[in-house]
């Protein structure tokens, strides 16, 4: 018998072997005829009949056409969500972010008249679901965390994957985990009839979409059939700088100003890459016109949670170092630092027939928008400017494919945006500037002809856009630390990580050595669950292996005259190190240095020496330590850069390290209530007790890289094999490792390198363990060897106490 329905719910005619529901909405007159202008609500139906026939479907729709504001409200009329219908569950609607699900929901609700109150929305910290909820928007961390405690998803009856073409690693973690739920869900409804299949609806702004439907691992019923919405778009004139600007934001400010003047009315978008930007820019805007607001000094605080995946890239401020970081002297070819003349700079500026610029006292209406503006400034955007004033909003990636702001008919697109890198030789994920894809910069473009014709300016130049710019952007699951990953699956429960289904899979071996390390870490337990360790480790941005991150922090001393290399053993040679061994090398590069004879050189190759003892001053057996006390001495500095110069290191690596150094003091703050103190740039030096729990704790989380000294014997000095020079001295590796083409290294010796502060020492001198980051196999030329080598980069030199207080697992000693 079939239970009876409730007053909303009427049957239908129709099909008869499908028995139809649907829910009656009444929606206001305005947003009926908005709906009706969407290429969604026009393929409606052959939407619903492929989401009815089949459990997965693709849908593919330009930005705007209305597939996340639209597709939820026919699935909702058609029953999905409703008790007593035949899929009572919820829908749920994932989103890469924050504040599309919060927007996203706030519309879809107001869409929805008398049944407003069934839409919510829930993001980290923040849930307006209740009892009466039928569709929940969610970003897709927080569908994944529901996976781990419900692993069928039993709560929903459908889910739909909105922005899919975004590729964040939850997007593909999640594709993954559907693909197979709804098998699950199928074998589960065959069992017990209260449990309804599960259907599942991937959403794409574009056509990149061969990973989902052409991956036989992923959907194994076949290939999910795709429908398309097709877009109506109006014509947009692009323009391309002639040049591209160095500083982005001037060049925006000034090209905003000229279209403000010059321009007929029509709403501007400007897109750039985080929240400085965005609030200097609008300053600036709003100091040179009339504003319709004042400038709102207001500072929205960035928050660092500790367990939500992290945040989005544009919600981190990279300091003052945007543009190093952006590196584009590299790439950039044609860049000019130069003003342009005004010739130039009017491109694209020109009226057509019957075209008029504004009046030229019209006010401007700034608005921002990115990911950690409070959602009520956010949807400011898309209330109606006022009177007699041009809307011009300035954006980060959120306005690219996710919300689609009215009225925009300029587009100004910077071309850049904030990304999260991945070192695959230090570890270490960091957020850069870089230049967006061809994909990317055609979706900012068409966001000028949703209402009518509009133009795009582009403040790069079309030989920039053809050269640099990828076609697409990758998955985000390869430019991420492999070992963040696995953590992050096991977490949820997910044991067979190396046959997950990934649309986009990362490399079979990758997965099983990132799995391996975080056992030896004890991230992992030996059958494969997550410690509390692992999940400590899982809320920081970098990979567990991650030291020295930043890469040299010192220039190294064979680059000090780029003209003229320096071979790297004469150093101790030549700075005259009291305690430099005396054999007969010395000579012998005595006379090479007699021969450069350049007094300058060899100044600065003294104070380069005078430089590196004094960061070595509280421990020469150690670099780690080196460079932590360049770190603190470079926090005192008045002027990083000058200090820099003067103390031979790499301006560029410190401003990274301290940037990295402050996301990390957030983060083990958020995780430490109370316990730790404030980011502080002054960092004082660590006390002895300190560098020895230091020592013993890098040598924990290397302790796969232990080297222990292999002549130990004591040898006669008149033992023609004795080792004349540090760098000679052999030691073991402790544990079976690889070099980097996966070659054996057990029972191999290996050597410091020459650029370890380790080499300055005498044979003797030599500690008895040595910790170090890397192997790297060296040539025969670097050490002047007739056998190459391979050499080990120091971090520290434990005790033999340390390190059975670490094998048993004792306290620091
Ligand atoms: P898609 O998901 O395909 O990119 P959307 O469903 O987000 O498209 O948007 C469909 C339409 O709804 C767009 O034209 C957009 O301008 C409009 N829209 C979305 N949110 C709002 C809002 N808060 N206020 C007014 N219009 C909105
Ligand atoms: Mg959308």
């Amino acid at each position: 018998q079939e239970e009876p329905l409730p007053r909303e719910l009427q049957v239908t005619h129709g099909d008869p072997n499908r028995k139809a529901y649907s829910v009656a909405v009444d929606r206001t007159e305005e947003i009926q005829t908005a709906r009706l202008g969407l290429p969604v609500v026009g393929e409606e139906q052959k939407i619903m009949e492929a989401i009815h026939n089949n459990s997965v479907v693709v849908i593919w729709g330009a930005t705007g056409s209305g597939k996340t504001t639209q597709l939820p409200q026919f699935l909702f009329e058609s029953g999905f969500g409703s008790p007593g219908s035949p899929n009572p569950g919820l829908i749920g609607v994932t989103q890469p972010r924050r504040v599309a699900a919060v927007s996203m929901a706030n519309r879809v609700s107001q869409e929805l008249g008398q049944h407003a109150e069934k839409v919510s929305y829930q993001i980290r910290f923040e849930s307006t679901a209740s009892k009466k909820t039928a569709i929940k928007f969610m970003t897709d961390g927080i569908l994944l965390r529901e996976i781990a405690d419900d692993f069928a998803l039993r709560k929903y009856s459908i889910i739909l994957i909105d922005e899919a073409h975004e590729r964040s690693v939850n997007t593909d973690i999640l594709i993954g985990m559907v693909s197979r739920i709804v098998g699950l869900r199928k074998s589960l409804s065959k069992e017990d009839p209260s449990v309804k299949p599960l259907k599942v609806v991937i959403m794409s702004a574009t056509l990149r979409i061969s990973d989902f439907t052409e991956n036989p691992s992923l959907f194994r019923d076949g290939a999910p059939p795709l429908v398309q919405a097709e877009g109506r778009q109006y014509p947009v004139a692009v323009h391309f700088s002639r040049r591209t600007q160095r500083d982005y934001v001037e060049d925006a400010f000034r090209k905003v100003s000229r279209g403000h003047r010059k321009l007929p009315a029509g709403g501007m978008l400007v897109f750039l890459t985080g929240q400085n930007e965005i609030r200097q820019l609008s300053k600036r805007l709003k100091q040179a016109f009339k504003p319709t607001q004042r400038e709102d000094t207001t500072q929205a605080k960035v928050q660092l949670s500790a367990n939500e995946a992290p945040l989005e890239a544009e919600d981190l401020e990279l300091g003052g170092t945007e543009m190093d970081n952006a590196g584009h002297d590299d790439y950039d070819s044609d860049m000019e630092i130069t003003g342009l003349d005004d010739a130039e700079e009017d491109e694209g500026f020109e009226l057509a027939e019957g075209e008029e610029a504004m009046d030229s006292s019209t006010r401007v209406h700034v608005l921002p928008l990115y990911s950690q503006l409070p959602t009520k400034e956010q949807m400011k955007v898309f209330e109606p400017p006022p009177e007699n004033s041009r809307v011009i909003i300035l954006a980060t990636n959120v306005a690219e494919t996710s919300l689609t702001i009215p009225g925009i008919k300029y587009v100004f697109d910077c071309g850049r945006a904030k990304e999260k890198q991945f070192d695959l030789f230090t570890g270490v994920q960091s957020f850069q500037v870089g230049w967006i894809s061809k994909a990317s910069a055609n979706q900012r473009a068409g966001r000028a002809g949703r209402t009518g014709p509009g133009h795009c300016y582009r403040m790069y130049s079309s030989a920039v856009y053809e050269s640099e710019f990828a076609e697409y952007t990758d998955p985000e699951i390869l430019r991420t630390p492999i070992e963040g990953v696995v953590l992050q699956m096991k977490s949820m429960g997910l044991h067979n990580v190396i046959n997950f289904p990934f649309p986009t899979p990362p490399s079979r071996q990758g997965l099983a050595k990132a799995e391996k390390l975080l056992k030896n870490l004890g991230a992992l337990t030996a059958d494969g669950q997550v410690t509390p360790i692992g999940r400590r480790l899982s809320t920081y941005p970098l990979s567990p292996v991650a030291a020295l991150a930043v890469g040299d922090l010192f220039v190294p001393e064979n680059q000090l005259d780029p003209n003229n290399p320096l071979p790297t053993t004469s150093k101790k040679q030549v700075d005259d190190d009291s305690d430099s061994d005396s054999d007969s090398n010395k000579r012998k590069v005595y006379t090479n240095a007699d021969r450069l004879a350049d007094d300058e050189r060899e100044q600065r190759t003294k104070a380069y020496a005078r430089a590196q003892r004094l960061f070595s001053k509280h421990d020469d057996t150690s670099d780690a330590l080196k460079s932590l006390s360049a770190i603190c001495a470079y926090g005192y500095a008045s002027d990083g850069d000058a200090f820099s110069e003067k103390m031979f290191l790499r301006a560029k690596a410190f401003k990274e390290a301290t940037q990295l150094r402050r996301q990390l003091t957030d983060i083990v703050r958020s995780n430490n209530p109370g316990l730790v103190p404030a980011y502080e740039a002054r960092l004082p030096e660590p006390s002895q007790k300190q560098i020895k729990a230091l020592k013993q704790i890098v040598t924990a989380g290397f302790i796969d890289n232990v080297a222990i000294r292999a002549d130990l014997a004591p040898v006669p000095p008149e033992n023609p094999r004795a080792p004349r020079r540090a760098i000679d001295v052999p030691y073991l590796t402790l544990f079976r490792s690889r070099d980097g083409k996966g070659q054996d290294l057990q029972e191999r010796a290996v050597y410091v390198h020459p650029s370890s502060l380790l080499a300055k020492l005498t044979p003797k001198e030599m500690p008895q363990y040595i910790t170090y980051s890397h192997l790297q196999q060296s040539s025969a030329s670097l050490v002047s060897d007739q056998v190459p080598k391979i050499r080990m980069f120091p971090l520290v030199a434990p005790s033999g106490l340390q390190l059975s207080a670490i094998a048993h697992d004792t306290p620091l000693i």
